[in-house]
Formats: C-alpha cells, sequence, structure tokens
C-alpha cells in the first residue's frame, strides 16, 4: 500500500509539473486529474496505519479522501468531454461515504459494512468514468477505451469484492485474502495504466486542435488559403475522374477599406465574421469556404455547372446586400463583386481555374462592382488570359 502511495504521489507530481506546457482547455481536466492523484496517496498512508492511530483517522478519513480522489478523476473526464459534471452527485458520494464509514464505525460499527459501503460508491464513480467517456457522440479513440476500460475493471472488482467478503469472516481490511490481492493489485495499476491512458487521451485531443489551427482561418474560422489549396485540387481530381461539374467563386468584400477607416480596425473584424456567417447561410454542406486573405473569399462548389454556380453567387450577393450589418448604430452595407469560373475544356487545371475566376471578379469590379461576372462572360477574356491582376479605379 506504501509503494502504491508513493508511485501514486511521483505519477501526480510529475504530471502537475507538465500542466502548463498544455493549452489552457486541457489544463483545467489535466489538473482535477492530478488533484486526484495526490489525493490518493494520504488516504493509502491513513489505511496503512491502521490499528497504529484513530479509526476516525484510518476509516472515516481515509475512505473519505479515497471518494474525494476518485470524485476528481471522474471530473477530470467529464471537464475533458465537455459534459456537465454532476457536481451535486459527487458531492453528495463524497458526503454518503464521509456519513456512512462514521455510522459504520461508531454506531452500527461492521466491517463488513463499511467496505461493502465504499465498494459500491466505488464502483459507481467507476461507472460514471465510463459513462463519462462513452457519452460521447464522436469516435472513442484507443486511449479512451483503455481508460473506460481501467475503470470498468474496478468497478467490476468492488462489486466482485462485496460477494467476496463474507467468506472471509474478516478480521481487519488489510487481511491476507486473494481478493485483497485482487483489489490491491489493481489500485497499484489503476494510477499508473489510467493516467498513461488519459495523457495519451490530452496528447491526441492536443494534435486534432494544432491540426485545426494549421487549416483554419483565426478570426472567420473558415478554411485558410493553404487549406483551400489542397481541398480545391482534391475536388479537381474528382471531378476529372468522375466527369463532374466543379465550379468556383471568388468572393472580395466592396470597399472594405472604408469600413476600418470609418469605424476601425475592430469593426472590420466583425464585418468580416458577419459576411462569414451570411455566406454560410446561403452554401451547401458539401461546399467548401475559404479566406484568401484579407477580404478576399473563396467558395468551391462540387457538383456544380457555371449556370448552377452563378445562381448560388447571386444569392449570396443578395442575402448580404439584405444583411443589416451596424456598428455603432450605423448601417453598414456589405457588398461583394463575385467572379464564377467552372471546370472544362478551357480550363482543366487549378491553377487556370483560379486565376480565371480572380480575372472575372475583377471585371465586376470594373463593371461597377456589387455583381456576379462568370469567366464565360468577361470582355477580353484571352487578354485577361495573359495579363495580371489590374487594380480597378
Ligand atoms: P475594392 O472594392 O476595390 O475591393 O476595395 P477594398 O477597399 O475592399 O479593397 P482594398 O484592397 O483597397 O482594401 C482591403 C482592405 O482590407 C485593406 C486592409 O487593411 C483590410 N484588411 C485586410 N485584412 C483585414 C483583416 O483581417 N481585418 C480588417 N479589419 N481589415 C483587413
Ligand atoms: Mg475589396
Ligand atoms: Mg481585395
Amino acid at each position: 500500500m506504501q509503494l502504491t502511495a508513493t508511485m501514486t504521489m511521483i505519477i501526480g507530481l510529475a504530471l502537475a509539473f507538465t500542466i502548463t506546457g498544455y493549452p489552457r482547455f486541457l489544463q483545467y481536466p489535466m489538473r482535477l486529474w492530478v488533484r486526484g492523484l495526490l489525493i490518493q496517496p494520504f488516504s493509502y498512508a491513513l489505511f496503512s496505519l491502521r490499528g497504529q492511530i484513530p479509526d476516525w483517522l484510518s476509516i472515516i478519513v481515509a475512505n473519505t479522501l479515497l471518494s474525494i480522489s476518485f470524485v476528481h478523476l471522474i471530473l477530470a473526464l467529464y471537464v475533458y468531454n465537455r459534459k456537465p459534471a454532476k457536481l451535486p452527485l459527487m458531492i453528495a458520494i463524497v458526503a454518503t461515504t464521509f456519513i456512512g464509514e462514521s455510522l459504520l464505525t461508531y454506531v452500527w460499527p461492521s466491517l463488513y459494512g463499511r467496505i461493502c459501503l465504499i465498494s459500491i460508491l466505488l464502483a459507481l464513480m467507476c461507472g460514471l468514468g465510463v459513462k463519462a467517456i462513452y457519452q460521447r457522440v464522436e469516435v472513442i479513440t484507443r486511449p479512451e477505451h483503455l481508460v473506460a476500460i481501467m475503470f470498468l475493471v474496478g468497478g467490476l472488482i468492488m462489486l466482485a469484492r462485496m460477494l467476496k467478503v463474507p467468506d472471509v469472516g474478516m478480521l481487519s481490511v488489510v487481511a491476507s485474502t486473494p481478493m485483497q490481492g485482487i483489489v490491491f493489485t489493481y489500485a497499484a495499476l489503476l494510477p499508473v495504466i489510467a493516467t498513461s491512458g488519459f495523457l495519451l487521451m490530452c496528447g491526441e485531443r492536443l494534435n486534432k486542435h494544432l491540426s485545426r489551427l494549421a487549416t483554419l482561418d483565426p478570426l472567420t474560422g473558415v478554411f485558410n488559403r493553404r487549406t483551400m489549396t489542397e481541398l480545391a485540387g482534391k475536388a479537381v481530381a474528382a471531378s476529372k475522374r468522375h466527369g463532374r461539374a466543379l465550379s468556383l467563386l471568388i468572393i472580395d468584400i466592396d470597399h472594405f477599406k472604408r469600413i476600418n477607416d470609418q469605424f476601425g480596425h475592430e469593426a472590420g473584424d466583425l464585418a468580416l465574421c458577419r459576411f462569414v456567417e451570411l455566406v454560410g447561410e446561403v452554401m451547401r454542406e458539401s461546399d467548401v469556404f475559404a479566406r484568401l486573405g484579407g477580404e478576399e473569399f473563396v467558395v468551391i462548389l462540387p457538383d456544380s455547372d457555371e449556370r448552377a454556380a452563378v445562381e448560388i453567387a447571386e444569392r449570396i450577393r443578395q442575402r448580404l446586400g439584405d444583411s443589416d450589418f451596424s456598428v455603432s448604430g450605423w448601417q453598414v452595407p456589405l457588398r461583394v463583386s463575385i467572379g464564377v469560373g467552372t471546370l472544362g475544356p478551357a480550363i482543366s487545371d487549378l491553377e487556370t481555374l483560379l486565376r480565371m475566376t480572380d480575372h472575372a471578379m475583377y471585371e465586376a469590379k470594373r463593371n461597377g462592382r456589387n455583381r456576379v461576372v462568370p469567366v464565360s462572360a468577361m470582355h477580353s477574356q484571352s487578354a485577361l488570359d495573359f495579363g495580371t491582376r489590374d487594380s480597378p479605379q
């Protein structure tokens, strides 16, 4: 028991030192887990001193600490999975441990009763731990299965222990019986295996978080340019392979600089976010929305020919025109110029598609802004094909 206590303490302290290296959203569940680990050794230390220290310490306080320690581990899993933590239930479990163990020590002294009570409560908490992990809708990762299995096994051992207790006619909680052997082996393995699993869970969550950061635009939350190029490349290849239509919109907000100049950069940022929200309302699930940079965006429209794409572009333009974006009570119009490009015999690769659609968008600017121009409707298509991006007046 003392070895387990020492090991749990060392693992808890080692983990405590690493927490600050993780992003904030993982620090809270990790801190709860560490607290759980650091409380447990005190409970084991008190158990191991049974007979040498007063009963209220080695029974009541020891069991209550064990209960508090498990509550922290379970809470860590709830917080990790962003589930409501069921605090009243957790407090009730700790209170039941304290009151129940006190009554079964001083009012109706019964070792069997005490062991049954703490076993039921620990089994209940192990069950809650398993539930906290499997309640999630997304795919459960392997480290999560590992932690869940550790709690499931713990719960089963606790229930089995209860059935086994009357046989041994126990004189002491530390009596050397096979069942006690299993219980204490589990107690020694739990901090090592479950903590490794929990750390791996946090590592996977961190990886997911970092890869999200690498693919999304931090301000608006839509894909960034790099991801757009990757996804558009795949969409072009898929479209060619299956002979399906593919169109692309390049959307540039009109006179965006004026919003910044009149209302400040923050209002400009808000306008970009509102713009993304409004365009999102018009898009389909399968469409890909990305920020090229500044106030320029791309929408990839799989299975859309030019006519369908122009229709979607018009709907976007109208949705933005109808919007009531305002800053400090001032109505701020969100108007856009949209170029529409479609894959076809003349445009067979992504680079050309992007370039021609960009030219179409600039044609929309030249023609007076707040309009949609498909590549096929450009006046001087061949000249633009070789020209550079010229700024409209
Ligand atoms: P046009 O109709 O010709 O497109 O005019 P415009 O003012 O929209 O275009 P211009 O290229 O002159 O200005 C774009 C402005 O967008 C300039 C830049 O300061 C601003 N901008 C770029 N990125 C951001 C951003 O992340 N936040 C804010 N607030 N402004 C940005
Ligand atoms: Mg602009
Ligand atoms: Mg621009």
